[in-house]
């Protein structure tokens, strides 16, 4: 027994060694893409790395052709450090939010510059078949007018409006995407890119967008979503936290006080989500004889000051704040963030949100909290589907695959020509 043992013990020594040495090749890529560290000193300054081990893992780098040397630094004396950036063909990822009846696509390069993005049409209830070999054209369109080939696609991004099992990219039992229980989206892709498929629900990837666009990257970020439906992604030091199973946030079926008279499409009663969500207050308008048909009739009623649409908004974000301070109280976030198709109500509903959270989460829990409207509006799903991307690429994992790959053929060639 013992000689299989040993074996084992050594074999899993190296891959913690490894797995330190990718990680701090990440963190040196990462700065050198971000454009916050450019030379070695400075590397070691911001890493707290030896000098000697940040120029190993330089080397590396520009080995794996993803960092290059540029002119030297102008400097005070002796001999001039040499700015390092990323290697523009050093790779780009793919993203897209899927909506219901919506989606925005974007490419990017590894430095988080988008270099190419649009909004389209799309009805997700044309099934899992019809939808992704959609976006593979427009994928494959929007990589050729950025003169990237699919070649240098290193992840790809992809939020969907339902839940997904994060491991394998699977939907599981989404309401309101038709056809598309189990489906597996990587699988869709396979053949067309060597590269990995992230799948992750709308309202995690909206969360992760929002947390790269603030000063956050230690912090809890809490991004609430009120649309059709109400949901939480939860950003804990810059990752997205899915729970054991992947549901963590789906707040939407938490049950609040004096509704127990309201079904629920999940089939309880009294759920924060079938009284204050968009549709909840479609129905509650409609219901009083307005015509309101979807969560933009609600907004554009309220916006201009109808009575019975103001007042119905005011009691949700009352209701909404309720469900806030008990995560406040129990997940203690330094911000949270309310987005959606009700967003564009911030005043009334931040303000509502806001009454309730302070009076009913504890002083220490609000001191420092703040509750802000969405930065990114309708880009924040897109924006965080990059940064999902750029997570795998950036980890040892995604380095470890991205310095074994084989140079790209015809690369050469087209640079001869
Ligand atoms: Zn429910």
């Amino acid at each position: 027994m013992s000689a299989h043992h040993e074996p084992h013990e050594a074999y899993g020594a190296h891959d913690a060694h490894a797995s330190a040495l990718d990680s701090s090749l990440g963190a040196v890529l990462r700065l050198v893409a971000a454009g916050e560290a450019t030379t070695r000193s400075e590397i070691a300054r911001v890493t707290g790395l030896a000098r000697s081990t940040v120029s190993q893992r330089v080397d590396a780098l520009r080995g794996g052709r993803l960092v290059v040397e540029g002119r030297p630094v102008r400097s005070t004396g002796g001999r001039p450090p040499i700015a390092l950036s990323l290697d523009p063909r050093a790779g780009a990822v793919l993203a897209a939010d899927l909506g219901a009846t919506h989606c925005r696509l974007a490419v990017a390069d590894l430095s988080g510059i988008v270099l190419g993005e649009q909004a389209k049409a799309l009805d997700i209830a044309q099934g899992p078949d019809v939808v992704l070999s959609w976006l593979r054209i427009q994928f494959a369109e929007m990589l050729a007018a950025t003169g990237r080939p699919a070649a240098e696609v290193r992840a790809v991004g992809i939020g969907v409006p339902g839940p997904v099992e994060f491991s394998t990219g699977t939907v599981v039992r989404p309401p309101i995407m038709p056809g598309w229980d189990a489906a597996c989206i990587p699988g869709h892709f396979a053949e067309h890119y060597d590269a990995p498929v992230l799948v992750d629900n709308d309202v995690n990837i909206m969360a992760l967008g929002e947390a790269s666009a603030r000063d956050t990257a230690r912090e809890l970020l809490l991004f609430i979503k009120i649309g059709t439906g109400i949901g939480c992604g939860i950003i804990s030091r810059g990752t997205v936290h899915r729970g054991a199973d992947g549901a963590a946030g789906d707040i939407g079926h938490i049950g609040i006080r004096d509704a127990d008279h309201v079904p629920c499409r999940c089939g309880n009663v009294g759920c924060i989500e079938a009284v204050a969500s968009g549709s909840a207050l479609v129905r509650e308008l409609a219901e009083a004889g307005l015509d309101a048909r979807t969560s933009q009739d609600v907004v554009s009623l309220a916006l201009k000051g109808n009575p019975i649409a103001a007042r119905s908004v005011r009691v949700a974000a009352a209701r909404i704040g309720e469900v806030v301070a008990a995560l406040v109280n129990f997940h203690n976030p330094s911000t949270i963030v309310v987005g959606g198709a009700l967003a564009p109500l911030r005043d009334d509903l931040l303000a509502g949100i806001r009454a309730v959270v302070y009076r009913r989460a504890t002083p220490l829990a609000t001191r420092a909290l703040t509750i802000e409207a969405s930065r990114l509006g309708e880009r924040a799903g897109v924006v965080g589907a990059i940064q999902l991307a750029h997570q795998h690429v950036f980890s040892p994992p995604g380095l470890h695959q991205l310095l074994s790959r084989r140079p790209v053929a015809g690369r050469n060639s087209q640079g001869r020509s």
